[in-house]
């Protein structure tokens, strides 16, 4: 663990020109730097670095932060290695904290364990390179598949010769303990009366490398065709390597992943490395085996677009599919690639230039509910049931994406596909998210899709429309496809408060007093000093409920602003600029940004001097009055500014309970229970009542229908 004040120190070093510039060449524009974006194809510089603020800002990709965001963002580093390698670089030596006897242990066994590793990596790299029977059988396997020496030194492929003890012996001698060979996998004792053997032998090895570069597993692969073993047989689990944690070839792919700002998803490690070879560097593999949340929430930090590229197989598609939906609950952009029949995408690259793979990537890659669709197109004719069942499963798939304005999207146009009524999608996903759906979990929904016999004839929208009655009914239904709308007004009220949050830690502010606290007489406005603004908050979305709707990166942040000590001589901003939480650095990057420009606007105004003649004796004692009624005339402006920003939230919840409401009161109708729909309908007039109120108070802006 790194002590607190040596990451103060370095924090303190890090001069963002001088780190910026180690990446991208910056030429002087006023006060700042201007350079060419690293972050996206940038054709203009749009890349601003200021040395006032030590922070750097993308005004293109929005992309920036702090110079060890910068690091972490563009060496794709951990916090703490970003920390380690700007120690580095200025020179400072890292003072550790104390670790636990136990911290320690767990430590030097881990650390001893990536040393095996590593051994064992150079080990097979010289068997393949340097031995005759690695040279022989191996390189001439690689040779025959069409793997370049250039890919076979960047991936460190290697060999394990056939002898039965020969890395293990080999290990042993340089020191290394067999229980550590044993333990990461490399070697194996089936018996304790007999010596253990290496695990690979016979196999070319592709090493696995975690995201920091370390060995953490090997994959061998048999050369030869054989019934008895396992073609591929990978490193056990152990306390270095999590299968469901890692990616085949992400440590070599980040930085292109982020580049591209996409990811192609492939199955095996051959095919990573034929895509490399073609000039397509973005590509990573899950190794064979199903993604795992961990493996996709660890591409999300590099790209939300995701490319996975399908043999050209159908069986195996369709099994394949599954997995797609962890995707899409967690929000990434999925699009899908069919290869033609026959091919994987090692063949195919190997196959074509980097210019055809490229086109033919570009020109078959199709969004991923639509290539499901088409997929089941022929079985979705011939059988009526099975595309009840298979429209239902689409309507999950697209019930599973957390965006809901891609959701709208997709239930438009698949209802164009489909045939169907969009009204009736809309509401077949909006059950399956009220039912809780999950990827992998089936939740049973009753539905009442209903299913056309005769697929081809194109179905009447009458077909679906539920009979209703009375006009009220039909601004539900059009009230329940604005609904995406209202979900992005949603983020950008809580964009606004944070922003407001950030500026304003630790500030107080006026609050204006209702008129029926004031006397009368008084034709003066009143009002009060609230302390704290972020406590303000706080209590006021707690109060109304509102707080647990809200994200929870909003919510981290709340809860820095509240305990965010204030006596620290570092600015909340600065403070958040080297948060752990990326969005949180995103945000503060923002704010300062933000000011920065403001700044630059506001640096025409009168200086004191110019009020103030400096001789006259009262000039201290009116500079003070004066700088009281600016301070004062902000706390007043901060208390508008707060209000607004918290009547904008809570008008929009309080949309969102009036349409729950009516489709309560419906069903009231339905049901004929006139008791009930009493209470209802005083309850809407109410909340109609306080909408108006809400609405009038924010200037009448917000009131839509
Ligand atoms: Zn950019």
């Amino acid at each position: 663990m790194i002590d607190q004040r040596t990451v103060q120190r370095i924090i303190e070093a890090a001069n963002i020109v001088d780190v910026v510039s180690d990446f991208v060449s910056l030429r002087k524009a006023g006060a700042d730097y201007k350079g060419l974006c690293p972050f996206h194809s940038d054709r203009r510089p749009s890349f601003s670095v200021s040395p006032a603020r030590n922070i750097c800002k993308c005004f293109s990709c929005g992309e920036g932060g702090s110079p060890l965001h910068f690091i972490m963002k563009h060496e794709q580093l951990t916090y703490v290695e970003a920390l380690r390698y700007l120690a580095k670089k200025y020179g400072i030596t890292i003072e550790e904290r104390e670790e636990t006897a136990e911290e320690k242990a767990a430590a030097n066994e881990r650390e001893s364990l990536f040393l095996v590793n590593e051994f064992a990596e150079g080990f097979f790299e010289n068997q393949l390179n340097e031995t005759e029977e690695g040279r022989q059988v191996a390189l001439a396997y690689f040779k025959e598949r069409g793997i370049r020496p250039d890919t076979i030194k960047k991936f460190g492929l290697g060999y394990s010769p056939e002898s039965r003890t020969a890395l293990t012996d080999e290990a042993v001698k340089k020191g290394y303990k067999l229980e550590r060979l044993v333990q990461v996998g490399l070697s194996v004792q089936y018996d304790e009366s007999k010596p253990a053997v290496d695990r690979f032998r016979g196999r070319v090895i592709f090493p696995v490398r975690n995201l920091g570069g370390k060995y953490v597993a090997f994959g061998g692969r048999i050369m030869g065709k054989s019934d008895k073993i396992a073609k591929y047989l990978n490193s056990p689990e152990s306390s270095i390597y999590s299968k469901s944690r890692e990616l085949y070839g992400l440590y070599q792919a980040k930085y292109a992943i982020s580049k591209a700002d996409k990811c192609y998803l492939v199955e095996g490690y051959t095919d990573v490395l034929s895509m490399h070879q073609a000039g397509l560097e973005n590509v990573v593999s899950s190794s064979g085996t199903a993604l795992t949340i961990e493996q996709i929430r660890l591409l999300k930090r590099f790209s939300e677009n995701i490319t996975v590229l399908y043999d050209g197989d159908a069986a195996g598609i369709k099994a394949a599919l599954r997995g797609i939906d962890l995707l899409l609950e967690e929000g990434l952009n999925i699009k899908v690639v069919l290869l033609p029949e026959g091919e994987d995408p090692d063949s195919f690259a190997q196959s074509h230039s980097s210019e055809e793979l490229q086109q033919f990537l570009d020109e078959a890659e199709t969004d991923f509910i639509h290539f499901k669709i088409n997929l089941f197109q022929e079985e979705m004719r011939s059988d009526p049931l099975k595309r009840a069942e298979l429209i239902r499963d689409i309507l999950r798939s697209i019930a599973l994406i957390p965006d809901s304005i891609k959701r709208s999207v997709l239930v438009q146009s698949s209802a164009t596909e489909l045939r169907m009524n969009e009204q009736l999608l809309i509401q077949e996903v909006q059950k399956f998210r009220k039912a809780g759906v999950r990827a992998g979990g089936y939740v049973k929904v009753q539905t009442n899709t209903q299913v056309s016999p005769q697929a081809n004839v194109p179905i009447k929208q009458e077909d679906f429309t539920q009979k209703v009655e009375g006009k009220d009914e039909e601004q539900l239904s059009s009230a329940e496809s604005l609904e995406p709308v209202r979900t992005n007004a949603l983020q950008s009220y809580e964009i606004d408060l944070a922003n407001f949050i950030v500026s304003n830690v630790g500030k107080n502010f006026y609050l204006e007093l209702f008129e029926e606290n004031l006397d009368e007489e008084e034709d003066e406005i009143k009002y009060e000093e609230i302390d704290s603004v972020v406590l303000y908050i706080y209590e006021f979305l707690e109060d109304s409920k509102i707080l647990n709707e809200l994200s929870e990166t909003f919510k981290l942040l709340l809860e820095e602003a509240i305990s965010y000590n204030l006596d620290s001589e570092r600015k909340f901003e600065d403070f958040l600029l080297t948060h752990q939480e990326e969005a949180l650095r995103r945000l503060s990057t923002d704010v300062i940004s933000a000011k920065y420009l403001l700044d630059r606007k506001s640096e025409s105004r009168l200086p004191y001097q110019e009020i103030f003649d400096e001789n006259d004796p009262r000039a201290k004692e009116r500079r003070e009055a004066y700088e009281q009624k600016l301070e004062r005339q902000a706390a007043i402006e901060r208390g508008q500014k707060v209000n607004k920003l918290l009547d904008n939230l809570q008008l929009y919840f309080l949309k969102k309970s009036i349409f729950a409401l009516q489709q309560e009161i419906r069903l009231a109708q339905k049901e004929g229970d006139k008791a009930r729909l009493v209470i209802l309908l005083r309850r809407l007039s109410e909340m109609n009542s306080f909408k108006v109120e809400l609405a009038q108070a924010l200037g009448g802006r917000t009131i839509q229908h």
